[in-house]
């Protein structure tokens, strides 16, 4: 394989098609139905989204991955790749992804726009402010902040226990000293001092309910239903209490319509909103899918980290609650992921031998039953190829995937864009069209909430048992008996492991999950079950990214990767 230039180096040598011109050929969306912004970014109308309702709906596939490296293993990247080949053998797709963090942006991971030939454009823009979108959910989360302290300082007629206050402040930024924080010093006149915290924006509730929203009105009562707390004899406090939703909905209006740029394929993709895939669901928008499966007859959308956390939230959350029934599941594996499962140290080349690699196979195949078994979708494992593969590697994978009868595609869309994904792209064609996805829901909504968190321990986790403190369980029983037993779960935890523990490689089983903290989402409509050390708020690594960004006299952005 031929050595490449870096991702900015490829984005910023294509030449881009004006935007609104291009999806109203290819998806006949007319144009007033589209804002501009700029000539390479519109945002999408809700009521041209409202006005598609009865059209059929095409295809839904999922791109999830084995359990990760650090760096990923290349989902955003199979994504594009995938939906520019499917173009390219003629299916009309188009791609869903979340729009980029500026923390991670600044951090250690550069960019998330895909890579090589396979990205989004133009990347800059969608890696740094994009349409603003992070911004007014920064700000609709903080003016719920302000409001709760105001409340308080005039005389507290709800009466928050200040000491119960779950809603905390966010920024798009990696930023370590607002982690824990005190607010309202310096007098009677600047409030009541409170301990309180920044989270980064794309974990806050806010995000989530942006994602998980089909219209307006549903936003504005989920932000209604936000809980921001207690009274001091134990009552929830909501939003709508401390009449914050219309402000916030107003706040929102603009960024609740999904957002559309193109691929270096020529082809289109919505690009809306960001949750993570921890403390909440790792899904693009509600709105961003329903829409292109309106508009195309593939759509292919990615979830966050391995298949056992973002591939089982996107079926037994967004799926669930938006009514969406995916048609196939396209599994990423990298023989570095593999060697590093089967106990190849990566920084030592040489300890990576077909043996590792056999070894690390466990872990694919635990993924690959997932995805078939409880997740009833059609599953694809496509090798994500890197120059450094040999030959050997590939076909030993190969092997094993016919030994499991599972379809396997080695994919080079990073180095030759679409094309290297027409392979994938008519496996992913005979896939849906065999009509085998039979998507059901690894737990009923009426299944106790200590029940579901068992359920996805034992079934996809392979735990042997849930734990968790009195004070913890008790906390459940009271939501249960608040009218919150019907939701769903998101389990936060280490996305580097089938168990808590990001040092267990390959498919641990036997193991004990044990549940730290629960925070409820009474907006998002989802409980969190806190599973080991999560972050809300990371930091900047020692030589962070930020240090290599860079802008020239004529414009021109350089240092993302
Ligand atoms: P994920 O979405 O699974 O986290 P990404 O698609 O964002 O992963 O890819 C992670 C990083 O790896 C990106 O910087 C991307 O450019 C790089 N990458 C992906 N595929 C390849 C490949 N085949 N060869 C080299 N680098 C790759
Ligand atoms: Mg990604």
């Amino acid at each position: 394989l031929r050595p490449q230039p870096s991702d900015i180096e490829i984005a910023q040598a294509a030449t881009l098609q004006k935007l609104i011109p291009l999806a109203s050929r290819r998806l006949g969306i007319p144009e007033d139905e589209l804002s501009p912004y700029g000539h390479y970014k519109a945002k999408l109308s809700l009521q041209h989204i409202a006005s598609l309702k009865a059209r059929p709906n095409g295809h839904l596939v999922l791109v999830t991955a084995i359990t990760p490296t650090p760096p990923g293993e290349g989902k955003t990247t199979t994504t594009v790749g995938l939906g520019d080949g499917l173009n390219l053998i003629g299916k009309n797709t188009i791609i869903c992804l979340r729009e980029p963090s500026l923390g991670p942006c600044f951090g250690m991971k550069g960019g998330a726009a895909g890579g090589g030939h396979a990205q989004v454009v133009p990347m800059e823009d969608i890696n740094l402010h994009f349409t603003g979108d992070f911004h007014a959910i920064a700000l609709a989360n903080n003016l719920l902040a302000a409001l709760i302290d105001n409340h308080i300082h005039h005389g507290n007629a709800l009466e928050i226990d200040q000491r119960r206050i779950s809603w905390k402040r966010v920024v798009d930024m990696n930023d370590r000293a607002l982690r824990d924080i005190v607010v309202a010093l310096g007098g009677p006149g600047n409030g009541y001092p409170r301990q309180d915290g920044f989270d980064i924006v794309v974990a806050s509730e806010v995000m989530a309910i942006l994602c998980l929203a089909n219209s307006l009105t549903d936003l504005k009562r989920r932000l209604g239903s936000i809980v921001i707390g207690y009274t001091s004899d134990n009552q929830p406090v909501t939003a709508c209490q401390l009449q914050a939703d219309g402000a916030m909905a107003a706040l929102l209006k603009d960024a609740l319509a999904p957002n559309l740029v193109q691929t270096l394929g020529g082809n289109l993709a919505f690009i809306h909103g960001g949750p993570f895939a921890n403390i909440a669901h790792g899904c693009n928008s509600v709105m961003a899918t329903q829409a292109a499966l309106k508009l195309a007859d593939y759509v292919v959308t990615e979830a966050g980290f391995g298949a056992d956390l973002g591939a089982e939230k996107f079926i037994d959350i967004k799926c669930r609650k938006a009514g969406l029934r995916p048609s196939a599941a396209v599994l990423v594996a990298t023989v570095r992921a593999l060697q590093y499962h089967g106990g190849a140290d990566p920084k030592l080349a040489s300890s990576a031998t077909l043996n590792t690699l056999r070894k690390g196979l466990a872990n694919l195949d635990r993924h690959v039953e997932n995805v078939r078994t409880h997740y009833g979708l059609p599953c694809i494992v496509s090798i994500n190829r890197f120059s450094s593969d040999t030959p050997d590697e590939i076909a030993l994978i190969e092997a094993h995937c016919a030994a499991l009868d599972v379809r396997c595609v080695l994919a080079t869309h990073w180095s030759d864009g679409g094309a290297g994904a027409q392979d994938l792209a008519h496996a992913v064609v005979a896939a849906c069209e065999s009509g085998a996805a039979q998507t059901g829901f690894l737990y009923d909504d009426n299944l106790g909430l200590l029940d579901k968190i068992r359920t996805v321990a034992t079934k996809i986790y392979r735990a042997a048992e849930v734990t968790a403190d009195p004070k913890v369980l008790s906390q459940l029983s009271e939501w249960e008996a608040l009218g919150y037993r019907h939701l769903p779960v998101c389990i936060a935890k280490t996305q580097y492991s089938f168990s808590t523990d990001p040092k267990l490689r390959a498919a641990p089983s036997g193991h004990t999950l044990n549940v730290r903290e629960v925070r409820l989402a009474a907006g998002a409509e989802f409980i969190v079950a806190v599973c080991g050390d999560i972050m809300t708020m990371p930091g900047l690594p020692k030589a962070p990214s930020a240090q290599r960004i860079d802008v020239d006299g004529q414009g021109r952005i350089s240092g993302l990767f």
